[in-house]
């Protein structure tokens, strides 16, 4: 029996990746280990959104070589968006000559072949197939049995100035809605509860099928599957967060009220020198209209500071956007130039230390919003789907409520996978407490 070890960095969709190469492994024979030390194959996920992603890669990358020399049958591979950018791929096969393949995400679903091929070779292989089609049946080994990732668009049609997505992911796919369903159906019968539909910008859904059958009529359809619970969506582009999907939601009981809607900034100027495709103007009706139409609405973001050409008026812009949506939480962060990107040579790149001053400025406000935000939670009542215990005290359960904020509250692992009403006591700026309402029923259970 051969073991092995995935390590994986970025977002929800690498993650779910890490779960299809898992699947493929289990399939080959491989059983995973916690344990680097132990295992014979070693795969690196990359991300290549933040240069910080990258370097961590690189970090790794150089003390493997001891692990290498120690134990020499070691496989190592490294793929995902990073291994996509060939001038990238090159540097690793020259840099790191002990790595023994490097393949980007449109090799995944040939992994078994690509693991067999640099088995049997002395050189590094390097697998450069461009991100095209969709590939169906790859079996995934899912980490929670209660919540799922299911993909349902991969790629990326917008070409936002900053990002390398479309660059590393291809074009806009979507799955066939059927095989969605299928899958979302089989997860039912498993016990799953609660499923994530994926996609770099799930709104544009369907575009490419030519059926006339969008997101909106996907979440209809994912509603009506017997046994799960929870329907959520990521990530969404404001600009096709339409009137449509906003109908959907507010028909369907189990698409939770919570919406991650990036605006990265709150400066016009700066949102068209980014490709953005709306205004501040938009954005913020867009947020009046879902909170009108959906009361209760949780909804967190994306914000960049230090995009090329940002003024201190146009950081107090965003400022002055978060002021008034008063996100429940944001990723914050600070622009980082990308090699193959439009916004690597635009002029007017923002120095390291007022990029520093801005974002600290902008943490610092969010932070204060999202704790009085939870704050006001104390004395509401939420349905709440229990994970797991709690890491820190193994006599408190945790889950999310609908709207994605994590409670705590007494009780037992064993609770896991129970729905129950939560009263919510008190808040703090990660988390809400809260006490079960005993004898309450979910109406969904
Ligand atoms: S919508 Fe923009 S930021 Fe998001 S993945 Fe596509 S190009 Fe990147």
């Amino acid at each position: 029996m051969k073991n092995y070890r995935i390590i994986t960095f970025g977002c929800q969709m690498n993650e779910h990746d890490a779960e299809k190469m898992r699947g493929m492994l289990e399939q080959m024979g491989y059983s995973e280990t916690g344990d680097m030390e132990e295992a014979d194959l070693l795969l690196i996920n990359t991300c290549c959104v933040r240069e910080t992603a990258e370097n961590k890669v690189y970090g790794l990358l150089g003390r493997l070589r001891k692990l290498k020399e120690k134990k020499p049958g070691l496989i190592i591979g490294v793929g995902g968006c990073m291994t996509q950018v060939e001038e990238t791929a090159r540097h690793i096969k020259r840099r790191y000559p002990y790595v023994n393949l490097v393949f980007g995400t449109g090799g995944l679903h040939r992994l078994p072949e690509l693991i067999a091929g640099a088995a049997g070779s002395r050189e590094t292989v390097l697998d450069h197939c461009r991100p095209e089609g969709v590939f169906e049946g790859i079996p995934a080994k899912r980490e929670s049995g209660l919540k799922a990732w299911v993909p349902v668009i991969y790629g990326c049609d917008n070409f936002c100035t900053y990002c390398i997505v479309p660059r590393v992911r291809g074009r806009e796919r979507s799955r066939r809605p059927g095989d969605i369903i299928r899958e979302i159906k089989e997860l039912a019968e498993k016990g799953y509860k609660e499923v994530t539909l994926l996609g770099q910008n799930v709104n544009s859904y369907g575009r490419d099928l030519g059926e006339n059958y969008g997101f909106a009529d996907l979440l209809r359809d994912a509603d009506r599957i017997e046994g799960i619970e929870r329907i959520r969506f990521m990530t969404s582009h404001p600009r096709d967060f339409t009137d449509r999907l906003i109908s959907a939601i507010k028909d369907t009981a189990k698409v939770c009220e919570h919406f991650h809607i990036p605006v990265q900034s709150g400066s016009n100027r700066i949102l068209k020198a980014m490709n953005r495709g709306y205004s501040r103007e938009y954005y913020l009706d867009l947020i009046e209209k879902i909170r009108k139409e959906i009361p209760g609405a949780a909804i967190t973001s994306d914000i960049m500071v230090g995009f090329p050409g940002e003024t201190w008026e146009d950081f107090l812009d965003t400022m002055d956007l978060v002021e008034r949506v008063r996100y429940d939480a944001a990723f914050t962060f600070v622009y980082n130039r990308r090699r193959g990107t439009p916004a690597e040579r635009m002029p007017g790149q923002v120095p390291e230390e007022e990029k520093t001053r801005r974002i600290e400025a902008l943490i610092k406000r969010q932070n204060e919003i999202s704790l009085e935000k939870n704050v006001e939670e104390a004395g509401k009542v939420h349905q709440v789907l229990i994970e797991g215990v709690s890491r820190t005290n193994r006599d408190l359960a945790g889950g999310r409520t609908r709207t994605n904020k994590m409670v705590f509250l007494p009780g037992r692992g064993e609770d896991a996978g129970k729905t129950v009403y939560v009263k919510i006591v008190g808040g703090s700026l990660t988390h809400l407490e809260g006490e079960e309402l005993n004898g309450v029923k979910c109406p969904c259970v």
